[in-house]
C-alpha cells in the first residue's frame, strides 16, 4: 500500500511552488505537499524522481479512539487523519498498516456503519476505529468477535513470567511457558480461545489470535492491574486455588498424604494444606501468604494508588 503523505510537514526540494493539496473532507493540511514516485507519462519530475500529484490516490478520513491511540505516532493521536491508499484494501490491513494490531479492535464504522474486518475502503470513507468494549454494551453494532469469551483465559509471552504467577494467584487460567514460541502461542490462543497478553506488537498480528492485548506497563504487578481494569475482571478473583508453577487447580488435602514431604516445623504449626493436581507441589498459609494477601488487596485498590 502506498503512503503518500510520509514527508508530513516538510518540503521535497525543487518542488513546484505553491502546489498544495488537502483532504476535502478532513482538510487535513499536512497533506500540501504530497508525493508518489511513479513512472508514468506526463508526470512531474523532481530531482529526478517522477512525482504524481497526490490527488490521484485515494483518501480515507480515519480516526482511532481511546486505547488504541497508544499505536499511533503523536501526529494522529486523539483526532481524525487522512490515510490514502490504491484500490480497495481490506479495513483489517489498512488499520494494521497504521500500526494497530487487529486484536485491539472490536468495533469499526464506515460512514457511521458497523462493519467487519473484510470491508473494503473506498475513497472517502469516514472510518472509526474502536477498542474491544469489556463492559459497555454495545450489543445493537457488530462486534468483530463471533461472541464474547465467557472465561477469561489467558497466554502468557515469553517474558511474563511473574506475571502470569500473579494473574494465578488471583485464580486466572494463565497459560505460560519460557519456551513457547509464536506459533505455539497463536495454535493455544486458538484452540483454547485464550487472550494473548504480550509486550510484542508483531505477535499480536497473527491472523489465528483473535483476542489479544498489548500490555502497556513493564512491571508484573502494574501489568496485572492493567489487566484487571481493561477487561474487568474484579468480579472473577478467585485466590489461591490455581498453582503458580504450573497453572494447575490446587484442592484441600489431609496432611498424611503430604507428611512425608513436609519439613517436621511446618508439620508442627500447620494444619491446613492444599496439593496441585498437576504438579503435586503442596501449599499451605504461611508466612508468603500473607504476602501474597497483600498484593491482592493492593491489586484490587491499585486505583487508590501506585504500584511498585
Ligand atoms: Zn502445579
Amino acid at each position: 500500500m502506498a503512503e503518500s503523505d510520509g514527508l508530513n510537514g516538510r518540503r521535497i526540494s525543487g518542488a513546484p511552488p505553491g502546489v498544495f493539496f488537502m483532504c476535502v473532507q478532513c482538510r487535513d493540511s499536512r497533506l500540501q505537499f504530497p508525493y508518489r514516485r511513479y513512472s508514468t507519462p506526463g508526470s512531474i519530475a523532481i530531482n529526478s524522481q517522477i512525482i504524481l500529484p497526490f490527488m490521484t490516490q485515494k483518501q480515507a478520513c480515519v480516526r482511532f479512539y481511546e486505547e488504541l491511540n497508544d499505536f499511533l505516532p503523536a501526529s494522529r493521536r486523539k483526532k481524525q487523519f487522512c490515510h490514502s491508499f490504491d484500490g480497495s484494501p481490506a479495513i483489517k490491513d489498512v488499520i494494521e498498516a497504521l500500526g494497530v494490531p487487529h486484536t485491539e479492535v472490536d468495533l469499526i464504522l464506515a460512514n457511521g456503519v458497523s462493519v467487519d474486518f473484510s470491508y473494503q475502503l473506498q475513497a472517502d470513507d469516514r472510518i472509526a476505529v474502536y477498542p474491544v468494549f469489556e463492559a459497555l454494551d454495545i450489543s445493537s453494532l457488530v462486534h468483530l468477535r463471533e461472541k464474547p469469551l465467557r472465561r477469561t483465559r489467558f497466554i502468557l509471552d515469553v517474558h511474563l513470567g511473574k506475571t502470569a504467577r500473579i494473574l494465578r494467584m488471583l485464580g486466572f487460567d494463565s497459560l505460560y511457558r519460557n519456551d513457547y514460541d509464536d506459533h505455539e502461542i497463536a495454535d493455544l490462543a486458538e484452540t483454547e480461545q485464550r487472550i494473548v497478553l504480550t509486550r510484542d506488537r508483531g505477535l499480536l498480528k497473527f491472523k489465528r489470535i483473535t483476542r489479544g492485548y498489548w500490555l502497556r506497563a513493564t512491571k508484573p504487578r502494574q501489568q496485572v492491574a492493567e489487566v484487571l481494569s481493561r477487561f474487568d475482571l474484579y468480579s472473577q478473583i478467585a485466590p489461591f486455588h490455581r498453582c503458580l508453577n504450573c497453572n494447575g487447580l490446587i484442592q484441600p488435602v489431609t496432611v498424611d498424604r503430604v507428611a512425608e514431604r513436609l519439613l517436621p516445623r511446618t508439620k508442627r504449626y500447620y494444619q491446613e494444606f492444599f496439593q496441585c493436581s498437576s504438579c503435586d507441589r503442596v501449599y499451605w498459609k504461611g508466612s508468603h501468604f500473607t504476602t501474597m494477601q497483600q498484593t491482592i488487596l493492593d491489586l484490587v485498590n491499585h486505583n487508590k494508588g501506585p504500584l511498585d
